[in-house]
Order: C-alpha cells, then sequence, then structure tokens
C-alpha cells in the first residue's frame, strides 16, 4: 500500500501568515523563520502582535477564511485521494488551517496545536513532537507504507529524504540547488506525472 504525504502551505494553499498579515495589513506579522530563524522567538512575537491587535482565534479564522486554497489544488487533492490514501504534513496549527481544510474537504492533517483561552486569546502553542514529518513517514514505514512526499521548503526535506520518493514542488532555487537528489516540479500536472513515476504500481494520470 502506498501513502502520499504532502506538505500544506505552498503546496496546496498560500502561506497563512504572510496571508493573514496582507489582509490584516499587518506587516510585522510577515516575519518568518529566514528573519527570525529561532522559531519559538518568532511564535511568541506572532502571538504578541495578535493580543496588541486585540485580534482572537474567532477574529483570526474569520480573515483565514477569505483566503483560498491555490488553483488547481482542489483538483489536484481529488486526484491523489483516487489512487493513494493521503496524509498532509503540515507545521501549521490546526485552529489556523481549519477554514482552508474545509475548502479541501478535510484530508488527514497532522499538525501543532494552538491554546486559546475561554475570551478566544491565544495564550500558548503546542508543537506536536519535533521533526514532526520526519517521525511520520519513519512510522508510516513502520506499518508498511511506502511513502511519496511532496514539500516546499526546507522544513519538508527531512520528510522526503525518509521518504521512498521525495519530490519539490515549486521550492524557492536555493533548496533546489541544494537538494539535488530530489526531482522538482513546479505545476500540478508535473506533480502528477511524479507521483505517477514513482509508484510501483501502473498508475494513469
Ligand atoms: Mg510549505
Amino acid at each position: 500500500m502506498e501513502l502520499a504525504c504532502l506538505d500544506l502551505e505552498g503546496v496546496l494553499i498560500p502561506e497563512i501568515w504572510i496571508g493573514f498579515a496582507e489582509k490584516t495589513g499587518i506587516d510585522e506579522l510577515k516575519a518568518t523563520t529566514r528573519d527570525i530563524p529561532d522559531y519559538d522567538e518568532l511564535m511568541k512575537q506572532r502571538l504578541a502582535i495578535l493580543d496588541q491587535h486585540n485580534l482572537g482565534l474567532p477574529d483570526i479564522q474569520k480573515v483565514i477564511a477569505t483566503m483560498a486554497p491555490l488553483p488547481g489544488a482542489n483538483d489536484f487533492v481529488e486526484w491523489l485521494k483516487e489512487r493513494f490514501q493521503l496524509i498532509i504534513l503540515s507545521d501549521t496549527f490546526y485552529e489556523f488551517s481549519h477554514p482552508l481544510m474545509r475548502q479541501l474537504d478535510f484530508p488527514t492533517l497532522f499538525c501543532h496545536r494552538l491554546v486559546a483561552n475561554e475570551s478566544g486569546a491565544i495564550v500558548d502553542y503546542k508543537l506536536r513532537q519535533q521533526d514532526p514529518k520526519r517521525q511520520c513517514v519513519k512510522a508510516f514505514h513502520g506499518l508498511n507504507f511506502r511513502v511519496i512526499a511532496a514539500g516546499d521548503s526546507y522544513n519538508d526535506t527531512t520528510m522526503l529524504s525518509e521518504a521512498d520518493t521525495g519530490i519539490l514542488f515549486r521550492a524557492p532555487d536555493n533548496v533546489i540547488a541544494e537538494f539535488p537528489q530530489f526531482p522538482s516540479v513546479t505545476s500540478y500536472d508535473e506533480l502528477r506525472q511524479e507521483f505517477c513515476k514513482a509508484s510501483i504500481r501502473n498508475l494513469s494520470l
């Protein structure tokens, strides 16, 4: 049996924090791990900014609900689900991604969790585990699944290495250059072809 593991942001939906910053006009929320490499420091800063702007989880989810999956993402997910068991492995948070996952008809998602208080303010976040994407692929191998994985960024590369086949999708040039062992594609049509190629079954497009 073969599993398809997909990253979420940059593969099926836009980067949520950046989209949220654009929708709300709060530019400080555009900072990423490229600006603040320490993820804990970055998240604490994001939560402090949300607090300053009095944005609780319901407000945030309303804004995120106005965002949409990337063009072609829904058709790609439908195609993939007919041929593979699909699991999304993401470093986002369930509470953030929920309005976008609804638009993708809620495929299975393994990610992290935010902690909100009674009034909806986000007070903390909980990472499920360290290096979660790799740990998932390892666990799936332990369950005797073959794994074909696709992602767009550094935080996917351990997942791609651990998988039987890893594919880069719309990755930045530096990631493509640093990981030449992975095929690199930019359209969903090419991604379908890579999944067919990587499968040990005789799949058709
Ligand atoms: Mg991504």
